[in-house]
C-alpha cells in the first residue's frame, strides 16, 4: 500500500499533506452561521457546530464555551452536510466521447484526469463519491490519495470495475465474466482489492456499441449469488438496470441500491405500477441519475430531453410510493455530466420529481450516505458525525439555488475550499 502512494506521489509532498492534515485535524474551532440543514430538518437562527479532531463535537444554538475560535460566515449563511454523489465514473472526462477519450490513456496519466475530476466534486461541495465504474482497481490509488490529502478530493467509494459480460456494457473497464464461477471469483476478487461494493450491470446500457438497455445481461439466479456473496464478505450490491425484466430480478435478488431505474423498454409502455410498489416495499434505494449541466442541457435534442424528463416524473412516481431516493448524477459519461453537477440534481427533484426541498437535500446527502455504506460517518450534522460540512451564502430550502454558492467545504474537519471568513477568538 505505501509503494502505490509513493509512486502517485512526491513523497516529501505526501510528509508535508499529512503533517497538515494532522495539524488541521487536531485543532479546535467553532463553525457559525444563521441557518441549518442537518441532512434531515432546517432552521433558520443562528447555529454554532463545534469540531474537534476532524469530528463533529456539538450542534447548538448558542456558542460553546471556551477559549476555542468561531469562524464566522456571515449573515445569511447556511451549513448542511457535505453534498454524496452515489454514481459517478472518476474516469470518464464528460467529453462527447468518453470511452474513446478513454482508451489511449496509462494508468497515470489516467490518474491525472481522475484527480481533476475529484476535485471538481469538491469544488462543488460534494466531499463523498461512489465510483461505479472505474477501469480496472485505479479509484483505489485516488481514494488512498484523498484519504491521506483531503483536499485533493472528496471520500472515494470504490466498487473497481463493473462486472458485465463478455462484449457487455463497459467490458472495455475491465470487468466482464462468464458463468457462475467467474461471477463468484469477481465478486471475491473485489472484496480482496478493498471495494466496499460490488457494481453489476444487470442490463445493457447505452454507452456500449451492441448492448441494449431494454434487455437483461444476467438472469435472477445469478444476481442472488451475486448478493450472497457479496453481503458474506461485508460489500453491498449496486445494480445498474433499465429495463423492467432487469429491475424486478435486481429488486427479487435483494440488491442494495438500483441505479438509473429507467424502465426503457421498447414499445414505450409505462411500468406497472405493482413493480413500483415492490420497488418502494423492498427498502432498496433508488440511485436516481439526475443532475445536468444547464448549458449543456440547453443544447440537447428535444428526443433526448423528453427521455430525460420521463425519467425525473418517474422518480417521483416512486417517492410517492414510498421509494428511497438518493442521487447519483452518472458524472463524467458526457458534457451534460460534469463531475461535481450534483448540486443541479436538487432542483430537478423538487421541480420535476415532486419532491419537497426537505425531501430534496435529504436525497443528496443522509440517504445517499445510506447507500454508499457511510450512514455511521457521513450526510448528517450531528455529535461524532465526521465533519464534512458545507458553508452556502443562503436558505437552499428556500431557493436550491443557494448550493451554487459556496462558501466553505469542509472534509474531516479541514477546511478544504472557500475563502477567509472572520474569525472570532
Ligand atoms: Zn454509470
Amino acid at each position: 500500500m505505501r509503494f502505490v502512494v509513493q509512486s502517485m506521489m512526491d513523497p516529501s509532498s505526501l510528509t508535508a499533506a499529512n503533517y497538515l492534515r494532522r495539524a488541521a485535524a487536531a485543532a479546535q474551532f467553532v463553525i457559525r452561521a444563521d441557518g441549518v440543514f442537518d441532512g434531515r430538518t432546517g432552521r433558520t437562527g443562528e447555529v454554532f457546530v463545534a469540531v474537534q479532531n476532524g469530528l463533529i463535537r456539538s450542534v447548538g444554538e448558542s456558542r460553546p464555551a471556551g477559549d476555542v475560535p468561531v469562524l464566522d460566515f456571515g449573515p445569511d449563511s447556511w451549513l448542511l452536510p457535505g453534498l454524496i454523489d452515489t454514481h459517478v465514473h472518476l474516469v470518464f472526462d464528460s467529453s462527447a466521447d468518453p470511452v474513446s477519450a478513454l482508451g489511449p490513456l496509462g494508468d497515470d496519466e489516467l490518474l491525472v484526469r481522475m484527480r481533476e475530476a475529484a476535485a471538481a466534486h469538491l469544488d462543488a461541495g460534494v466531499t463523498s463519491v461512489r465510483d461505479l465504474g472505474d477501469r480496472l482497481f485505479l479509484s483505489r490509488r485516488l481514494a488512498l490519495h484523498t484519504r491521506v490529502d483531503p483536499g485533493a478530493g472528496p471520500h472515494v467509494v470504490m466498487a473497481g470495475p463493473p462486472i458485465t459480460t463478455p462484449g457487455g456494457h463497459c467490458h472495455f473497464l475491465g470487468g466482464a465474466v462468464d458463468g457462475i464461477d467467474e461471477l463468484r471469483a469477481a465478486v471475491r476478487e473485489r472484496a480482496r482489492r478493498g471495494c466496499s461494493v460490488v457494481k453489476i450491470m444487470v442490463s445493457g446500457g447505452n454507452m456500449t456499441a451492441g448492448s441494449d438497455p431494454a434487455t437483461s445481461q444476467f438472469t435472477h439466479a445469478e444476481l442472488v449469488l451475486v448478493v450472497e456473496e457479496a453481503h458474506r464478505l461485508g460489500m453491498s450490491v449496486a445494480a445498474d438496470t433499465h429495463g423492467v425484466q432487469a429491475i424486478t430480478d435486481a429488486v427479487r435478488a435483494g440488491v442494495d441500491t438500483l441505479e438509473h431505474v429507467t424502465f426503457i423498454n421498447h414499445d414505450g409502455t409505462p411500468p406497472p405500477d405493482a413493480l413500483l410498489y415492490e420497488i418502494a416495499n423492498s427498502g432498496v434505494i433508488v440511485s436516481a441519475t439526475l443532475g445536468r449541466c444547464p448549458q449543456a442541457w440547453a443544447e440537447l435534442p428535444d428526443e433526448a430531453r423528453k427521455m430525460v424528463d420521463q425519467w425525473g416524473v418517474r422518480f417521483g412516481e416512486l417517492h410517492r410510493r414510498g421509494a428511497r431516493l438518493a442521487v447519483g448524477t452518472d458524472a463524467g459519461i458526457a458534457p451534460l455530466k460534469p463531475h461535481g453537477v450534483l448540486p443541479y440534481a436538487v432542483v430537478e427533484l423538487i421541480e420535476e420529481s415532486g419532491l419537497s426541498p426537505t425531501a430534496a437535500l435529504t436525497a443528496v446527502t443522509v440517504r445517499a450516505a445510506e447507500a454508499c455504506g457511510l450512514a455511521d460517518r457521513k450526510g448528517f450534522v450531528a455529535p461524532g458525525m465526521d465533519a464534512d460540512l458545507l458553508v452556502v451564502g443562503s436558505d437552499p430550502l428556500a431557493d436550491p439555488a443557494a448550493l451554487h454558492d459556496v462558501r466553505a467545504v469542509f472534509r474531516n474537519g479541514i477546511r478544504v475550499r472557500g475563502g477567509r471568513p472572520r474569525v472570532d477568538v
